[in-house]
């Protein structure tokens, strides 16, 4: 299972039943939701250690739910998985987030979160090609993060469709390293692009060494595979200043900057962070 909240660790959670009631309620909208295009992009900053500029963008997608308001993707990412309305979902954010990247003009990246699923569906590469080609975007300039579990399930079809991927120039992220039932093994079936280190690893790094020696780690072997490395989850100045001599490429993180609508950064101002 994946790790939630704040620990590394899955806890037992009373408010579970609750939580069910939620579920059934939304997914019952999802679909509405789907064919009204009641969702938005949401694009947060991932910044280059080496000099504090900006190196790309990750999609967050948010449901503006007509009557819940702002619906988080924890809540219907899942849902939309189970009833293979994700693919559909999918769609739309991948067209959407490519469209958007197309026009920035400072050329930063846009990194795009890929459910196991939609890994799976015929109808990934032809929409990729499709929408490279529509926009005239830069291949390279598109990241697809996709998780270990992927390479746990189907492994085989689908380490095969991460090749095709990356024969049309596009690069590939493992993203929540370190979660899960994660392996180094992984790094060996894949010549992955950039590895984002999962927040729980940053989160009390401050007082715990076990998690900085794990960060040294990866950056570490990381660097000797010639992958890029994130530390995501980065609240606090005593994080960054931590990271600054352990070998990360790239720092992700409320701290530096919440995941916003980036039509506010065509105003014409100059980058300074959102917090
Ligand atoms: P993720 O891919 O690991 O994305 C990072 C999540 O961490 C985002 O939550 C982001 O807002 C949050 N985050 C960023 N900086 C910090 C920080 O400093 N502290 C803390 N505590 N959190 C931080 P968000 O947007 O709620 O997304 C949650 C998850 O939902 C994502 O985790 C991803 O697994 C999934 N998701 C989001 N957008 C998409 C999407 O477009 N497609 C798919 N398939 N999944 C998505
Ligand atoms: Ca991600
Ligand atoms: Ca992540
Ligand atoms: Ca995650």
């Amino acid at each position: 299972a994946k790790a939630r909240g704040r620990s590394c660790f899955a806890q037992f959670e009373p408010w579970m039943e609750e939580k069910e009631r939620e579920r059934a309620a939304l997914e019952a909208d999802l679909r509405t939701a789907i064919q009204e295009g009641q969702f938005a992009l949401h694009f947060q900053p991932l910044i280059k250690i080496e000099n504090g500029r900006i190196a790309g963008f990750e999609a967050l997608v948010r449901w503006e739910h007509p009557r819940f308001g702002v619906v988080m993707p924890g809540e219907f990412i899942p849902i939309a998985e189970d009833t293979g309305l994700i693919i559909p979902l999918g769609e739309w954010i991948m067209r959407n987030a490519i469209k958007q990247a197309a026009g920035w003009r400072d050329g930063q990246r846009v990194a795009i979160n890929l459910s196991p699923i939609q890994l799976r569906s015929a109808r990934l590469l032809p929409m990729l090609i499709n929408s490279i080609a529509e926009t005239g975007m830069d291949p390279s300039r598109i990241e697809l993060e996709i998780t270990e579990n992927v390479l746990m399930q189907d492994s085989e079809v689908n380490i095969a469709t991460l090749h095709k991927i990356r024969d049309l120039g596009v690069r590939i992220s493992l993203d929540d390293f370190g979660t899960g039932y994660s392996s180094l093994n992984y790094l060996r079936s894949f010549p992955f692009d950039k590895i984002k280190i999962d927040k729980c690893f940053v989160n009390d790094l401050e007082r715990r060494e076990d998690c900085q020696a794990i960060i040294r780690a990866v950056t570490s072997l990381a660097g000797t595979l010639g992958i890029d490395t994130v530390a995501e989850g980065i609240e606090r100045e005593e994080q960054l200043n931590w990271l600054q001599g352990a070998g990360v490429t790239e720092v992700q993180g409320f701290y530096i900057s919440y995941p916003f609508n980036v039509e506010e950064l065509s105003d014409g101002r100059p980058f300074e962070g959102k917090r």
